[in-house]
Parts: structure tokens; C-alpha cells; sequence
């Protein structure tokens, strides 16, 4: 018997899932059955980074995943991330790259990100733009 604890809702329940049949109990709702479930066969998750962003006020541009990805991909995405550089203007939601690791889930931006000019010295770091306001 495995005790997990469900990381669904705040609430956290403590999960026994039997490893034969996979049957759980302790979930306060279905929802944590089914997290109890598919954390024993096949564990996701989805990832959330940053990545380079040019011509913005900002450096770093928050992504993440649009859906969950096996827990075992979970630094290959992280990897596939590293070298990614996007040029602002960047739409929430917008693709930064799709399908990722060759699977069925995309990158997206999780906000706006608008074309700035910056003072060629800060090199778009917003703390240091911070002391020409
Ligand atoms: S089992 Fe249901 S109530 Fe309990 S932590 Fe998970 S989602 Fe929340």
C-alpha cells in the first residue's frame, strides 16, 4: 500500500493506493481518487519555467506547459527550454514551443509581454531601468 498526499486542492488528503489494484482510499473527493490513481501508473505534471525574452522591459518571458507531461520529461523540457529566445511583442497564451520533446504538449506564455525600448545600457534588466524613472 502506497500513501500519497493528494496535491489537487489545498485540502491534502492523505491517499493509500494498493499497488495490485490500484484502488484508493482516504480522498475526500473523486477528484483525488483519480490523482491517487495516476500518480502510482503514470505520474504528470506541468512544468512552468521562464525563458529569454528580447526587446522588453523584462528579461524573462513565464511559460509553461499547456498540459500536464510525464514526470520523467520533466528536465528534458527544462533542457529544451534553455536555449529558447522570443523577440516582444508576446501574446498570453501565444506558442513558444510546440510540442515539446516531440510530445503533444506545447510551451505557451502565461502573460502579456509588450515591445519596450530600453536605454541600451541596461540590456532590458528592469532593476536597472528602475534609476532613469
Ligand atoms: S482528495 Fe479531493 S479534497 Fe482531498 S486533497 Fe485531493 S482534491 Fe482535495
Amino acid at each position: 500500500m502506497a500513501e500519497l498526499i493528494c496535491i489537487v486542492c489545498p485540502r491534502g488528503c492523505l491517499l493509500h493506493v494498493d499497488e495490485q489494484s490500484g484502488a484508493v482510499t482516504g480522498q475526500g473527493c473523486a477528484r483525488g481518487e483519480a490523482y491517487g490513481a495516476k500518480e502510482l501508473r503514470n505520474p504528470t505534471r506541468v512544468v512552468t519555467s521562464t525563458v529569454a525574452v528580447t526587446g522588453a522591459v523584462h528579461r524573462r518571458l513565464p511559460v509553461k506547459t499547456d498540459r500536464e507531461v510525464p514526470k520523467a520529461l520533466i528536465w528534458d523540457v527544462m533542457r529544451a527550454l534553455r536555449g529558447v529566445r522570443v523577440a516582444a511583442p508576446v501574446r498570453c497564451g501565444q506558442v513558444i514551443l510546440p510540442n515539446v520533446c516531440g510530445g503533444e504538449a506545447s510551451v505557451v506564455a502565461t502573460r502579456d509581454m509588450a515591445a519596450q525600448a530600453v536605454p541600451a545600457d541596461t540590456a532590458g534588466d528592469g532593476q536597472a531601468l528602475i534609476h532613469y524613472l
